[in-house]
């Protein structure tokens, strides 16, 4: 491992963030840290300096700047590492006992701004060290030589007195009091070794104590080196595989479970799809089910993705692999009741449990799922999933892979600062649910996709021009996919790919359309055939994978159509749109009927006269100046509340119905008021 370090990166990071020197570089070398994932990942570390700060009447106050919560390492800026009065923190030495929640309220009680995030748990460890830099990292080579049966004297022999041993301790009073105590038995050391955890450096310097980091790294990077590559014999697997866009929705589906059955609720997960040569090496080898079941690497991983990931069959072919899946399911699930139930109360009171469902999921013959309430959890549980890959093989290839035992764990998952969080953020109403929206590049699909981010959904749009569904998509932190809905290939591929990227699909909003134009007795037979292509069947070829995927999956579903006040009542020469979406409102029907005993519903939006560029160019112009109107005022005056309709409001109207879980083979009316077309 190189140094980063940058004499006109460091000058840059002072001249951005003086005057105070210290806390620049401060910045500087915990932003080389923090983008390096072998050295941190996900929160894995913090970095402090002691510096001086002025307090309001005007003295000189010694302080302890360190990482705050929230902040990602790589990207932080000075208010990401709150100053933190020294002397209160320091006094706290003296204490032989000291609880969390007092810990970390002496912490915020000494910081310097009172709206400050609160400085990280390993704060004391800090601050208890003499050196003006300390860095912490959960470097993956150290870990992969301390999670070793012999760890300490592995790391003994690489490190000596460079970086003394501390024994494992869960991060908060009684480890800072330890490490500060192997500190001081060891002047001269440059760091320290957390066994079963990570890795601390210090210095005068910035640069001194980062450089200390990447030297003690590079130690135990060569003792991997000479122990070369691992790898695992591998078992047999399938000539024929199953592909992702298969397998997840049926996973996604085991691992979701209903909330209220009489609401057609459940609690879902949203997953992220790696893979690799690495990733292939472990999950295929014949022994996969002892080294991938030890724990994390680190304890802080067990938040993110549970002690062990769960295990499944290569998925050779659907039935056989949902029975393998659903038994291995079940098994976790078994196995996570039964650990909690084997250390709750052991120490303190009882805690809440948390859902029993795996975090990560190794698919022998296809790589590995991350799983999470939102992608965004789903990727950083798949990043450490890749990072535990890259440990264990390197600690296998040394010895035998062993982390800190259950028990530890236990007290980090079950924590009370964590278990304190459990249930305090309110989730948006369409959270842990994915939608797939066509012709959302633009017009009310592109709304609609504002609408459902806005509600919490994972969102994938669809639309023929795919720059447009990328632009859409990319403000709305979703997917955007090319896919013109009148090809049947597309269509497969678009829907195979969301659920390979999401793990499945529950709503989907069938939207893209565009409105033909012809006297009925008079029109082209192929005009009209081209309308029914977009208007009536690829609603019918949409609303056909988005089953088959819901289907799969056994959570239920929402479909939502996008159908007109023409399908309702039809307008002068608009026979070529109106005939196609009349029978698109009537699929919207049947699929009703259809699939309302697997909890799968199915609405429509009937909206009218929105300026979207839908209507062939000029119309609505031609049409509002016949009547003497500017366009605005036709579209409003021509409804009973004179409002003009929006893309927005039609946008709600399908959020509201993916909401309405009582409601299904409805079609509600976005029109501001318009008799002739009202349903019954
Ligand atoms: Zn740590």
């Amino acid at each position: 491992m190189k140094s980063q370090w940058n004499d006109a990166d460091a000058k840059a990071a002072i001249a951005a963030y003086g005057p105070n020197e210290d806390l620049a570089l401060r910045v500087y070398t915990t932003r080389l840290l923090g983008r390096d994932p072998k050295l941190v990942l996900h929160g894995g570390g913090n970095t402090s300096v002691k510096t001086t700060a002025r307090e309001l009447t005007g003295e000189s106050v010694e302080v302890l700047c360190v990482k705050g919560s929230g902040w990602d390492m790589g990207n932080i800026e000075p208010p990401g590492l709150p100053a933190v009065r020294l002397a209160p923190l320091r006094r706290l030495r003296g204490l032989t006992r000291l609880s969390d929640e007092d810990m970390v309220n002496a912490q915020r009680g000494a910081l310097l701004d009172a709206n400050a995030p609160n400085p990280s748990v390993e704060t004391l460890l800090h601050a208890f060290l003499p050196h003006t830099f300390v860095d912490h990292t959960h470097s993956t080579a150290v870990l992969a030589l301390t999670d070793q049966p012999d760890g300490d004297k592995i790391c003994a022999e690489v490190f000596g007195a460079r970086a003394p041993l501390v024994p494992y301790i869960m991060p908060g009073f009684a480890l800072a009091l330890e490490a500060a105590a192997v500190s001081e038995r060891n002047p001269e050391a440059e760091g320290l070794i957390l066994l079963k955890h990570g890795i601390f450096s210090f210095g005068a310097t910035a640069r001194e104590a980062y450089e200390r980091m990447i030297a003690l790294v590079s130690l135990a990077e060569d003792r991997i080196a000479r122990a070369g590559r691992k790898v695992f014999a591998a078992a047999p697997i399938p000539k024929t595989m199953l592909p992702v866009g298969v397998v997840a929705p049926i996973l996604r589906g085991l691992v979701s479970h209903p909330i209220d059955a009489n609401e057609g609720t459940y609690r879902r997960l949203v997953f992220e799809f790696r893979t690799g040569l690495a990733i292939r090496n472990y999950v295929d080898g014949a022994d996969v089910g002892r080294y991938s079941q030890q724990g994390v690497v680190t304890p802080d991983h067990t938040i993110r993705t549970k002690n062990v990931p769960l295990i499944v069959p290569a998925p050779a072919d659907a039935a056989s692999f949902r029975a393998g899946a659903k038994e291995a399911v079940e098994g976790y699930v078994e196995r996570y009741r039964a650990y909690v139930a084997r250390h709750d109360g052991r120490r303190g009171p009882k805690k809440t449990p948390l859902d029993p469902y795996p975090r990560v999921i190794l698919v022998p013959g296809l790589g590995l799922f991350g799983l999470g309430a939102s992608k965004k959890d789903a990727r950083v549980a798949a990043d450490i999933a890749e990072n535990t890959v890259a440990v264990v093989t390197d600690a296998e290839a040394m010895g035998r892979y062993t982390p800190v035992g259950e028990d530890h764990l236990f007290d980090v998952e079950y924590w009370s600062l964590e278990q304190a969080k459990l249930g305090k953020a309110a989730e948006r109403p369409l959270a842990r649910q994915v939608v797939v929206i066509t012709g959302g590049g633009s017009g009310i699909g592109a709304a609609t996709a504002r609408a459902f981010a806005a509600a919490g959904a994972e969102v994938a749009v669809l639309d023929r021009d795919g720059a447009n569904a990328v632009a859409v998509a990319k403000a709305v932190g979703g997917l955007g996919l090319a896919c013109d809905v009148t090809e049947a290939r597309a269509v497969e591929t678009a829907f195979d790919r969301v659920c390979a990227d999401f793990g499945g699909i529950d709503i989907v909003v069938s939207n893209a359309g565009a409105a033909w134009q012809g006297r009925i007795g008079e029109v082209d037979e192929t005009v009209l055939r081209q309308s029914f292509e977009l208007n009536f069947w690829a609603h019918q070829r949409v609303a056909q994978h988005a089953v088959r995927v819901m289907l799969a999956q056994g959570t239920g579903g929402c479909l939502l159509f996008n159908v007109s006040k023409q399908a309702v009542n039809p307008g002068a020469d608009f026979g070529p749109y109106g005939l196609p979406k009349a029978a698109t409102m009537f699929l919207a029907r049947q699929y009703a009927v259809d699939y309302g005993a697997q909890g799968i519903r199915s609405n429509a939006v009937n909206a009218d006269r929105i300026n979207t560029g839908i209507f062939a160019d000029g119309l609505l112009e031609r049409r509002a100046q016949a009547r003497g109107l500017t366009v605005e005022q036709y579209l409003r005056d021509g409804n009973l509340l004179k409002r003009e309709v929006r893309a927005e409001d039609v946008a709600q109207a399908f959020v509201d119905l993916a909401l309405a879980r009582k409601s299904t083979g409805a079609v509600m009316t976005v029109d501001g008021g318009n008799i002739a077309a009202a349903l019954r």
